[in-house]
């Protein structure tokens, strides 16, 4: 029986882009008491891998907390996966506003010994009386009563990109570091005021609201399903939104807008910017903001130093690397003196910038026509492949890709490859590719601007 991943992420990419089926990005948890979570663990992988399922999934004694992506068409039969539990029956999934194909590549299911690492001692406290539950606008209610202190329960970089107006946004690099500051800060405030709390999907809040009623809070209350199923609500129910920039999300996007306020700089130029990266060097790692043209020039690194030593041969690589502590690679959490404009603690209430997002005047304002669509994008070259299914392009020739996560990107032709070579004009029924400077998704359409 098949019980971990034979796939490396670079293949699992490509199947998921030939299968071209539409993915979910969704996310849930659940406190429950599991007797043995090395057997559910076991039962969700079989019957997860079956369904195509990809993600990051902590079970523990204490529960489930899983992030995921998920074949659209699956949709239901995945949720029936969960109704087989009777304490995930009904359950509340996440499902994210903005939708890309690869935002995980690996089906990873954990045994920890808890599914959120608080820190928490749970036997000292009940951790069954929390605080009240809100849905979006009695958040936003509440957040305009003068006698609420709201809180940011997440970290220095997830706040950095967006957060609640007014929010404390404690400069930690863990939820568990968050806690006793925050008891600390809010001391005198225990008794008359009102302590909302939120986080990105609701789980950190779950325990901490225990916990701050357990430390003397009379009036706590938490955001219902986090940030994420706030942006939901609001988009729904046409609420105006209280939070503003972006969400910052665990899987390779990053992040999710939710207004198109800039709220952060780029860390090595200042300039406004909200695009999380990781250091392209595989020795560091490390996560930061970086803006395209600080990408060009620094070659997607962090420092200097880090910019030379993607340039040494692999070996002389791999010996620098030796004896560093790489550890949780994906998200290197640290500060870097390298980066002058990293900003943390107290935040800005203002934003810095807009972010150019679909304009749907532009839109309509643009003649375009339909060339074809997007069979895959090879992110190591920056090359994109086309089938064109109606007209021709030729180089020279402006284009618009557009698709729900991409957006509308305009940019001029300059080279083209059909058939095996470089070609002047390509024709209905050619798959051609061609360098793109960014990222483009298999959804996306190509569209020649007349
Ligand atoms: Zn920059
Ligand atoms: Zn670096």
């Amino acid at each position: 029986m098949q019980l971990y991943n034979t796939l490396s992420a670079e293949e699992r990419a490509r199947l998921i882009d030939e299968a071209g089926k539409q993915r979910l990005t969704l996310s849930f948890y659940a406190y429950t008491n599991l007797p043995d979570p090395k057997k559910f663990r076991d039962e969700l992988f079989i019957a997860w891998n079956g369904l195509d399922a990809l993600g990051r999934i902590y079970v523990a004694h204490e529960g489930i907390n899983a992030q995921m992506s998920i074949p659209a068409d699956h949709f239901e039969a995945f949720r029936d996966t969960l109704e087989v539990y009777d304490f995930m029956r009904g359950i509340r999934l996440n499902v994210a506003v903005e939708q890309d194909d690869h935002s995980f590549l690996k089906l990873t299911i954990k045994v920890r010994n808890k599914i959120v690492a608080d820190g928490l001692n749970d036997d000292s406290f009940d951790v069954t009386n929390k605080g009240i539950h809100l849905k979006a606008q009695e958040f936003n209610n509440l957040l305009a009563d003068p006698n609420t202190i709201v809180v940011d329960f997440r970290n220095h970089y997830e706040s950095e990109v967006g957060h609640f107006e007014g929010a404390i946004t404690p400069d930690v690099e863990t939820f568990r570091e968050s806690l006793p500051i925050i008891n600390e800060q809010l001391q005198d405030f225990k008794e008359d005021k009102n302590l909302l709390m939120y986080c990105t999907g609701g789980i950190r809040c779950e325990k901490a609201s225990a916990y701050f009623k357990h430390q003397g809070f009379k009036n706590v209350f938490q955001l219902e399903g986090g940030i994420i199923e706030y942006a939901r609500q609001i988009k729904e129910e046409n609420i105006e939104s209280k939070f503003i920039g972006k969400n910052f999300v665990f899987d390779h996007r990053l992040g999710e807008r939710i207004t198109d306020d800039i709220v952060s700089q780029c860390h090595q130029c200042g300039k406004p910017c909200d695009n999380h990266t990781n250091c392209f060097n595989d020795a560091c790692h490390l996560l930061f903001i970086q803006c395209d043209e600080c990408k060009e020039t620094m070659e997607n690194c962090c420092s200097v130093e880090c910019q030379e030593t993607i340039h040494l041969p692999l070996v002389e690589q791999l010996k620098l690397r030796k004896g560093l502590q790489v550890g949780n690679k994906i998200f290197k959490k640290g500060k870097s003196e390298a980066l002058k404009f990293k900003m943390s603690g107290d935040l800005p209430n203002k934003p810095l910038a807009k972010a150019h997002t679909n304009n749907i005047r532009q839109k309509i304002a643009v003649k375009k026509t339909l060339i074809g669509n997007a069979e895959h994008y090879y992110t190591k070259s920056k090359i994109a492949q086309f089938l064109v299914e109606n007209g021709t392009l030729s180089v020279g020739d402006k284009v618009l890709i557009s698709g729900p996560t991409t957006g509308e990107q305009e940019f001029t032709i300059t080279e083209i490859f059909a058939n095996g070579g470089s070609c002047e004009t390509a024709r209905e029924g050619d798959q051609i590719t061609f360098e793109i400077p960014f990222r483009i998704r298999l959804s996306d359409k190509l569209y020649k601007i007349l």
